[in-house]
């Protein structure tokens, strides 16, 4: 791509209310546009970088057996009534209207409901099972507070999981595959080393839910960490998880951190509750084992932007990154321009997204924003350079370049 064609601009300047530091970076770097509080849109550089996030978990979906589908963002309230969830007084967060005709109808903030009732049409008999179907789809929240930028939307991107079984050993199977599919996904994200599996409120088969932290001071969330038993705490649940799992609270270190992932063993309450049930091997109608994994897409994407920022700018791992390339031409020589050209085709033929800042403006200009993007390679290109037999090639990590033939880089990239 180049820059003259790019939709988007840089700046220097954010709304005067965007306190979070991710919303004001992703503001002036051209990534996300803020329409209100909560609220962002995606340019191409943002809608990128979330398509890398959902391309890498979609892999591991996929990997474990999970099918793609899309539900709807507009739900029936007769769904949600089973379970009460529906009542204000027990979810605060819904978005609710009416339909023409009166009837009320409810915004997606979750789909456990709505999947379940759906597979009922589907799931009839144990030879069905198992079933586990997964979403990338846009939830819609009132919250209360909407200060952490992309990383808490009252309208944000969330992958969920549902998976269905015939039985509580099978659930459990697959619920440890997730566990294990997530913890990947977080290391490809780059921030592996820093999320933990915690133990949290809302699980209803098992006492805990599971869910996946990671240290950031941006984050909302307080973690207890036992390093040495590597246990991780989240705060809300601390005193029943201290006696559970027999920890020395005296031992728990307090860190901030912010949940970029959540799964639910709800075992077969929540069918039981909503009814919803299958014909067995011994022909009795038995309500489904049921599990539900969340990941937050959009905040990932803060947490990274949040973790690894620097006072240039952002700074993507190569798996996240917009484009991994960003191409400077110095000056507009002809010879330089062609090296430019050829440069930008030997790039991309090798298969690396690069964005070459084609505009006409200072060098320093160029260099400013290929660190405010937080592009991971820069790659130059200039009389000089070419003098020098090659390019200059600089980290986004680094602080020192070096001039190396092109067919280097390309071969260090690919
Ligand atoms: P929180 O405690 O932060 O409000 P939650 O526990 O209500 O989150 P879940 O229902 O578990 O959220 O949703 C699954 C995942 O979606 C969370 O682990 C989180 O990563 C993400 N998420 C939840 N709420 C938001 C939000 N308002 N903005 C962005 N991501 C969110
Ligand atoms: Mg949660």
């Amino acid at each position: 791509m180049k820059r003259t064609k790019l939709f988007t601009k840089t700046s220097k300047t954010v709304p005067a209310d965007e306190t979070s530091r991710n919303a004001q970076l992703l503001i002036r770097a051209g990534y996300v546009h803020k329409e209100m509080a909560g609220v962002y849109a995606y340019l191409p550089l943002g809608l990128r970088t979330l398509e890398k996030i959902k391309s890498i978990i979609r892999k591991e979906m996929d990997g474990i057996g999970g099918q793609e589908i899309s539900m709807t963002s507009l739900q029936p309230k007769a769904v949600w009534q089973t379970t009460r969830r529906w009542d204000d007084d027990v979810v605060d967060i819904w978005f609710k209207s009416k339909l023409q005709s009166g009837e009320d109808v409810g915004f997606a903030w979750s789909h456990e409901e709505p999947i379940l009732s759906m597979l009922r049409d589907y799931v009839h008999s144990y030879k069905d099972l198992p079933v586990a179907v997964y979403q990338f789809q846009t939830k819609l929240r009132n919250e209360l507070r909407a200060k952490s930028g992309i990383m808490r939307g009252r309208e944000f991107l969330m992958k969920d999981m549902y998976s269905v079984h015939a039985t509580k050993r099978d659930l459990q199977k697959f619920y440890d595959e997730v566990k294990a599919a997530y913890l990947h996904i977080y290391d490809q994200l780059g921030i592996g080393d820093r999320t933990y599996v915690t133990f949290a409120a809302g699980g209803a088969f098992t006492k805990f839910s599971h869910e996946f932290q990671t240290l950031c001071d941006a984050g909302e969330d307080w973690l207890y960490l036992d390093r040495e038993k590597n246990i991780a705490v989240n705060e809300e649940v601390l005193d029943d998880a201290v006696t559970e799992l027999g920890l020395d609270k005296s031992k728990l270190e307090k860190c901030r951190s912010a949940e970029v992932g959540n799964i639910f063993n709800f075992g077969t309450d929540k069918a039981a509750q909503m009814g919803i049930t299958f014909t067995d091997r011994d022909n009795q109608a038995k309500p489904f084992w049921f599990g539900s994994y969340g990941i937050g897409v959009t905040r990932v994407m803060g947490v990274i932007a949040e973790l690894f920022a620097d006072d240039k700018g952002l700074v993507w791992p190569d798996s996240v990154a917009p484009f991994r390339v960003y191409l400077v031409n110095i000056g507009t020589d002809e010879m330089v321009l062609a090296e430019t050209e050829k440069a930008y085709y030997e790039l991309q033929k090798a298969g690396i997204d690069v964005l070459w800042d084609d505009r006409d403006v200072r060098p320093g200009e160029k260099f400013a924003d290929a660190d405010l993007m937080g592009i991971p390679h820069r790659v130059v290109i200039s009389q000089k350079t070419l003098e020098k037999g090659g390019v200059e090639y600089k980290a986004r990590t680094s602080g020192e370049s070096e001039i190396k033939p092109l067919a280097e880089v390309v071969k260090a990239l690919a």
